[in-house]
């Protein structure tokens, strides 16, 4: 076997390179065995592909046994010694196969001279997709290094092996939905909710999803070929490349995750070849591409697993650009460039087209994905509303349309002192804009107390602005955006690289990641949990990564993995409890443990911390504060969960109020607990870039902040105008006040 770590690695990376360079995925699989064998110096290299429903596992490529063994041998989940791995979820290795009871014997596949085994599972977040398996005639030959290291391959594979696999089981056609369109309506100004802010104007444009039937009929004078639908194929596929490549340099994370799915299913040779099969038989191109996507859709749309059913939308997406590409209609590249696009729902990858055509604005319909656009747009910082009037769907092209994408104001034909006030206000924000220039590097009070100011960061996008406005690091990188922006969990792998790009780019400066907060709003749209009447009182959190070890392990691994390049911090959200926070950091020792022993690089146990955001925390802040390397306080979670008040619900947006008694007090016994023992503090919630409560936050001795580093300037000027003896005074005024009104006054709202 190759010792060489890095030689690993390069291999590692020309195997995902066949991601996207095999057009057949029978073939892909077989060159991914051929490859691991010659790799790993084993006479046999096999993977078995798990199919819940039969509850089998079906041999599908192999190298070293019989290859007419291929789509013939199948184990029951639990059955011999690779459907043992894959029940147990473990590597299984022996040194003297048929030795062990549970060696399940084929006739006829050749396997008779092989005495060493080692089976280990494909796993995708918490599901089967298979095992892949090693063989070798000598007894005793898998070494425990073997072992970490062909676990590391799979993992590496896993998101390939999946996505192949998912093709391949695809089948027949069933009808495509019809998007039904709006009544039209005059309309005039619609109050919608922002979710990027900024301000634009320009003519309104109404994308409707998904046009494969428009499109079919869409520009074509000539009759259509196979020539024509490979070249349009080649097309495709040159432009989901380059559109890669163009968002990789800004948006590294969100572009590595979800084009490369794309680009695989667009080489799906089942799928290219059913519609070849169908222009063989007299079906013209344009039909062919639509029956065949369309049938993949309702295939998808059918299924009862969430992450399945999601890829029907990657499926409409290639589909979409194949058959614009077919049918020539080659303007799409800048059909958007300055306009508003107004649109039922967005893709993330829609949203990232439309940025990089130049799209001024956007306007989303309520709809299941709204959110993750509404995230990458204010990354990529293009103003976005989310609005429920479904007469904008009818708005005739050229309308001209103003989004305020601070208050989430639409004006429909805008009357001319409208647009001049934005106008102004537009100037004047953007004459704001050489403040970069002004920002100093470090922060005072102005009897010079030193406040440290650091960026949060969502998307890698971010660090943009965080570092022109000179951050002096990341306070809080919220992992689950990567998660939040595509279609499945990504691997341990994936997430390393984007966690190696950010520790990169940082360049040694503190950042503290934490770990994955997804529930609440934070939807997974391919995690099927139970519907819950209460998401943010439900499996939110820390309380979601403890009860899927499988998904917390690969993270904090990543993590650890990312800190061998400069160390970073570590906090968990959400933890109501010492024990939460002891059982969520033994999780972090036994993957540093376990790190050590895989002869992973990785960073020494990092400094961990807690986030506190739960009245139960405030209770338990001194117990905490004991144990804890530090606080971060979620002032959003927090005033959500001492008022009751659902931080997204507009019914009851008046009722949340930051400035409230009893939030103010809390943040003063949880400064105190961390005062008290000596750790280091810091607010991270939208509380930290709201200039009027800087004052008082000094006051309680907080010096660290966390905030959308777009905020930061403002909150710079705030604090250089700030001495500590008038802040401490301000901050016990406030504390000794119990109604709102008193407090109101004080802060002059
Ligand atoms: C918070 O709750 O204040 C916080 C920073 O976390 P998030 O907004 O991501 O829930
Ligand atoms: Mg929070």
């Amino acid at each position: 076997m190759n010792h060489d770590h890095s030689k690993l690695i390069c291999d590692i990376s020309e195997l995902t390179a066949l991601f996207t360079d095999t057009g057949n995925l029978d073939s892909l699989l077989q060159k991914i065995v051929e490859m691991i064998a010659l790799h790993m110096s084993a006479d046999v290299c096999s993977i078995y592909l798990y199919y819940e429903n039969t509850n089998e596992l079906l041999l599908k490529a192999t190298r070293g046994l019989a290859p007419d063994s291929v789509g013939k041998v199948r184990l029951k989940l639990g059955e011999g010694l690779t459907g043992k791995a894959l029940m147990e979820l473990r590597p299984v290795c022996e040194g003297d196969a048929s030795a062990n009871p549970a060696f399940r014997h084929f006739t006829g596949i050749g396997e008779e001279k092989f005495c060493s085994f080692l089976a280990v599972p494909i796993l995708r977040g918490q599901s089967r997709i298979g095992a892949m398996t090693l063989q070798s005639e000598k007894k005793n030959y898998f070494t425990p290094e073997h072992v970490n290291i062909f676990r590391a391959v799979t993992s590496q594979l896993a998101n390939t092996i999946e996505m192949a696999k998912l093709l391949m089981s695809l089948e027949q056609p069933a009808a495509v939905e019809k998007t039904v369109v709006a009544a039209q309506s005059a309309l005039k100004f619609i109050k919608g909710r922002s979710g990027a802010e900024g301000f634009a104007i320009g003519e309104g444009v109404v994308v409707a999803l998904p046009t494969l039937e428009s499109l079919a009929m869409n520009g074509v004078h000539k009759t259509l070929t196979l020539k024509d639908l490979h070249a349009a194929v080649l097309e495709t596929e040159n432009q989901l490349k380059s559109l890669q490549q163009a968002i990789e340099t800004k948006l590294f994370d969100v572009a590595s995750l979800i084009f490369s799915a794309q680009i695989l299913m667009l080489k799906d040779q089942a799928m290219l070849g059913a519609m070849e099969d169908l222009v063989n038989n007299g079906v013209s191109p344009q039909d062919a591409v639509r029956e065949v996507v369309t049938s993949y859709v309702a295939r998808f749309n059918r299924m009862t697993n969430a992450f399945l059913r999601e890829k029907q939308f990657d499926v409409i997406d290639v589909g979409r650009r194949l058959m614009e590409n077919l049918t020539g209609k080659h303007d799409r590249e800048d059909q958007y460039a300055r306009k508003i696009v107004i649109a039922r729902e967005l893709l993330p990858s829609d949203a990232l087209k439309l940025s990089s055509q130049g799209v001024l604005g956007i306007v989303i319909l309520s709809g299941g994905v709204t959110s993750h656009v509404a995230v990458l747009a204010r990354s990529i910082n293009i103003p976005l509303i989310v609005a429920e009037e479904r007469g904008l769907l009818n708005i005739p092209a050229g309308t001209m349309i103003l989004l305020d994408g601070e208050q989430g104001n639409i004006y429909v034909n805008p009357a001319d002192d409208v647009v001049k006030t934005f106008k102004e206000k537009e100037t004047a924000r953007k004459d704001a804009g050489n403040i970069a220039a002004q920002v100093k590097v470090k922060t005072f009070t102005r009897d010079g107390a030193a406040v440290t100011l650091m960026a949060n960061i969502n998307l890698l996008g971010d660090l943009a602005v965080a570092k022109e406005y000179k951050a002096e690091g990341v306070g809080l990188y919220r992992t689950e955006f990567p998660f939040i922006v595509r279609s499945d969990f990504p691997t341990e792998e994936e997430q390393y690289v984007i966690y190696a790009k950010l520790v990169e780019t940082m360049k040694g400066l503190p950042i503290t990641f934490r770990t994955l907060d997804v529930g609440g709003d934070k939807i997974l749209s391919y995690y099927d949990n139970v519907k819950e009447p209460n998401p943010f009182l439900g499996l939110r959190s820390i309380r979601f990564s403890l009860r899927h070890k499988d998904i917390f392990v690969q993270q904090v691994r990543a993590i650890l993995r990312a800190g061998a390049i400069s160390p970073v911090q570590l906090m968990f959200p959400m933890i109501s409890s010492l024990d939460e926070f002891h059982a969520a950091r033994t999780v972090v020792v036994e993957c540093m443990e376990q790190l050590e022993k895989d002869g992973i690089p990785h960073m020494a146990l990092p400094q961990i911390g807690v986030m506190i955001e739960l009245p139960s925390a405030v209770e338990m802040a001194d117990d905490l504060a004991r144990e804890a390397a530090f606080f971060s306080v979620g002032t959003n979670d927090l005033i959500q969960y001492m008022l009751a008040v659902d931080r997204t619900n507009q019914n009851v947006a008046d009722l949340y109020v930051p400035h409230h008694p009893s939030v103010l007090r809390a943040l003063k016994r949880i400064a105190d607990a961390a005062l008290k023992y000596d750790r280091s503090i810091s607010v991270c919630g939208d509380m930290a870039h709201d200039t009027r409560y800087v004052s008082f936050l000094i006051g309680i001795g907080i010096r660290s902040f966390s905030l959308d580093a777009r905020y930061l300037p403002r909150i710079q000027e705030r604090l250089a105008a700030i001495d500590l003896v008038s802040a401490q005074r301000f901050a016990a005024r406030l504390l000794a006040m119990d109604g709102l009104a008193a407090i109101e006054k004080e802060l002059a709202l």
